[in-house]
């Protein structure tokens, strides 16, 4: 993301609270589906206005796509985690979107903060998908966006931000269940969820082979179900190398973003150099709320 802004921006009266983390292995999701996306981009060196609008079909996949990933997870994962989730309808657009080389157009969480931010603010959930219609690049007069269904590995406010895309016409596949053509139409949920437990996994300091090196360790797409065999082994740290077997730790599925409900019965910070017991968890939660005062300087810079 790139940001260009100057001058100063000023902070007081802000303290640092130590909070109890909830660690069970249950995450919830916050599915918001976007019914519109009315927008300003450049195409071709000119300003466009692009308006686009899910369809019934596109609801209905995203519903089925969702039950299918809450099954997954638990299943694939062989009971390491649970989800729970919620999806949201909005008929507020998305009026503005984010851009970069790599990925062309997408959807960042400070472009629909209005319509996330109360959701945030209730403190359940702990990750966050948003699908909406981007259009295809190849379409005249719809949004160029690279090659990608889903974007992940983002984070808005410390909380994992995925985008979920949908295709271009009620035709594609992507997300539809069919016995002779796709049996894990989830897979993208799954592929963009898997980079938030990719990079929290590094955040902690621990190693993890990257979820785009399948090839590397001899896993290749298969028909009808994708990757799902890889992702299987990357959750359950059971992919083979000549030395161990890696893949993302079981810890890392209890180590969720710290939420307004952990600071509850939160305590001054002073208090808790008297008594260092849990001192990882202490600052795990430090960093979260500093990540979050980040974000909010990113997002005061970007306002100016
Ligand atoms: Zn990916």
């Amino acid at each position: 993301m790139k940001i260009l802004a100057f001058g100063t921006a000023w902070f007081s009266n802000f303290k640092i609270e130590s909070g109890i983390t909830e660690e069970s292995n249950t995450w919830h999701f916050l599915c918001v589906l976007f019914d519109y996306v009315d927008v300003n981009i450049e195409k071709n060196g000119t300003n466009q206005n692009v308006k686009l609008k899910l369809t019934q079909t596109d609801k209905e996949d995203v519903t089925i796509c969702m039950r299918r990933f809450q099954s997954s997870m638990q299943e694939m994962s062989a009971g390491k985690i649970k989800v729970e989730y919620d999806i949201v309808e909005s008929n507020t657009p998305i009026t503005s979107m984010s851009h970069d080389e790599e990925n062309g157009y997408y959807v960042s969480g400070y472009n629909v903060k209005e319509v996330i931010d109360p959701f945030i603010a209730q403190g359940k959930y702990d990750h966050i998908f948003v699908a909406f219609r981007t259009g295809d690049i190849n379409q005249q007069g719809l949004i160029p966006i690279n090659d990608w269904i889903g974007l992940g590995s983002m984070e808005y406010r410390g909380f994992g931000f995925s985008n979920i895309r949908l295709p271009d016409d009620d035709h594609n596949y992507i997300y539809k269940y069919d016995t002779r053509i796709n049996t894990f139409p989830e897979e993208v949920m799954v592929h963009e969820f898997l980079h938030t437990l990719e990079r929290n996994t590094q955040e902690y300091g621990w190693e993890r082979p990257e979820l785009h090196d399948n090839e590397k360790y001899g896993y290749q797409s298969q028909k009808l179900v994708g990757l799902k065999k890889w992702y299987q082994d990357y959750m359950n740290q059971n992919i083979q190398t000549a030395t161990k077997k890696i893949g993302i730790p079981a810890e890392i599925y209890t180590k969720k973003p710290a939420k307004t409900t952990d600071f509850e019965y939160s305590r001054q910070l002073d208090d808790c150099f008297h008594e260092p017991e849990n001192i990882i968890e202490e600052f795990s939660n430090i960093l979260q709320r500093v990540r979050n005062l980040f974000s909010m300087v990113k997002q005061i810079s970007a306002q100016n």
